[in-house]
């Protein structure tokens, strides 16, 4: 399945590549596997999978791990894929910071993150010199070798071409428009590049490892400075024509709302991102009110955030609850018009809300369950995503799935190759359950 919707097919011209790959794939995600359950997942005769798996392990690619617990039978030798046979690089990029993490190919991470603030004064040009640097950083750390590098994913924070791996532009930094991304990455570093928005990364990686728990229909919301969707429906991520699907923070949910960074008004995203609840709250402030955040930020109101706004309402700081509240019941509003419109199974609420305890989901579930189609909300659950790092396991993941993707064959039209077409195993292909969603 083709890593993204419009992503061109991969090919190979012999079956047997295309069954190197297949047996491969399984083997990664279902691993460790005997030789007889692998033929059990796929309609390929005994001598083949025999061959393949002893090509792949004298490669490097898979290793044996032990012997099958069978207690009635003969015990057989399992097969996993070599984790450390090489090493993902995972750049994640927004407004605020940088972070770059080396992985394994499981993934997990074989060595601490790095994390920096994101240079604004540069321009495109700084900004892209700065990632470089990151990663540089992060391979000398490490001691990576490029010869070892499988790929590099990196999350962007603006709207991405996938197929071009060009960065088509972000609300949230003004000159980041129409940089061609992977070009550039795969000049410095000489290793393929993927590039993918770090919504969508981050709701990858909850889907696959985290408290999406595979569901095939699940929208993580995304919360920050802006608000952001990643909607995964019927299996698949929903990216749009040109890329421009989730942009949830500018629904409109108030006729006399205030002016949003897109152009018009009354978005979600100007009314309950963390940056709309820091000026309510410093506008309290101002007009006289009390809040236990201005001793948190040390005295100094300039210092305020709106993740303070959200710690405070969990120690019960009255102006932060109403805040929060009201906040929470916009994002709500928002939530039942994309329950009614994608019928999801799951609603991951990004984390970082769960600084104000349950005060935010519990709104959110309130506000569904009196706006959304009744029939909707049964079949729906709302929960906190789980995962600390998903922007760069997201990245990470979207490697893998590139790399390993399994290809179709595309016979030769001259060449040694012309029985493939005549070969019964290319009608019998079939794949694991859990093929990926992007
Ligand atoms: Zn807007």
């Amino acid at each position: 399945m083709a890593l993204f919707a419009g992503k061109p097919i991969k090919h190979v011209t012999t079956i047997r590549e295309r069954d190197k790959a297949l047996i491969f794939d399984i083997i990664r995600r279902s691993g460790p596997l005997s030789r007889a359950q692998i033929q059990q997942m796929v309609d390929l005769r005994p001598a083949t999978i025999s061959h393949v798996t002893r090509e792949l392990i004298s490669e490097g690619g898979i290793r044996e791990a032990g012997l099958s617990d069978n207690p009635t039978g003969r015990k057989q030798i399992l097969l996993e894929m070599n984790r450390d046979a090489g090493v993902i690089l995972a750049v994640d990029c927004d407004a605020e910071n940088i972070m770059v993490g080396a992985l394994n190919y499981v993934p997990a991470f074989i060595h601490p993150i790095h994390s920096e603030k994101t240079d604004l004064l540069h321009g495109a040009e700084g900004l892209v010199a700065q990632m470089f640097r990151c990663v540089r950083e992060m391979m000398n750390a490490a001691g990576i070798a490029q010869s070892s590098i499988l790929g590099i994913g990196v999350g962007d924070p603006g709207m991405v071409d996938t197929q071009s791996g060009l960065s088509v532009m972000a609300a949230t930094i003004d000159f980041w428009r129409n940089i061609p991304l992977r070009q550039l990455f795969e000049q410095e570093f000489g290793v393929r590049c993927v590039v993918v928005n770090n919504t969508r990364s981050r709701t990858i990686a909850e889907q696959m490892l985290g408290a999406g728990e595979r569901s095939d229909d699940l929208i993580f919301v995304q919360y920050g400075r802006g608000i952001g969707a990643g909607i995964v429906s019927g299996g698949r991520m929903i990216q749009g024509c040109s890329w421009a699907a989730g942009e949830f923070g500018h629904i409109h949910v108030s006729e006399n709302g205030p002016p949003c960074k897109c152009g018009s008004f009354g978005c979600i995203e100007a009314l309950a991102d963390i940056g709309a609840m820091e000026a309510r709250l410093k506008k309290a402030i101002i007009s006289g009110g009390f809040s236990v955040c201005v001793k948190m930020a040390g005295g100094d109101i300039d210092r305020i955030t709106g993740w303070h706004v959200l710690e405070a309402a969990r120690l019960g700081d009255k102006m932060s609850i109403v805040i929060a509240e009201e906040m929470a019941e916009c994002l709500g509003r928002g939530i039942a018009n994309l329950i009614n419109l994608f019928n999801p199974s799951l609603i991951l609420l990004d984390k970082r809300l769960a600084l104000a305890g349950d005060l935010v989901l519990d709104q959110v579930n309130r506000t569904v369950k009196r706006q959304a189609l009744a029939y909707s909300v049964q079949s729906v659950s709302c929960r906190f995503s789980s995962l600390e790092d998903a922007n760069l396991l997201g990245a990470a993941l979207v490697v893998l799935e590139d790399k390993f993707e399994v290809p179709t064959v595309k016979p030769r039209l001259f060449g040694a190759d012309r029985h493939a077409e005549k070969d019964p195993e290319i009608s019998h292909q079939r794949l694991v359950s859990d093929a990926p969603i992007f």
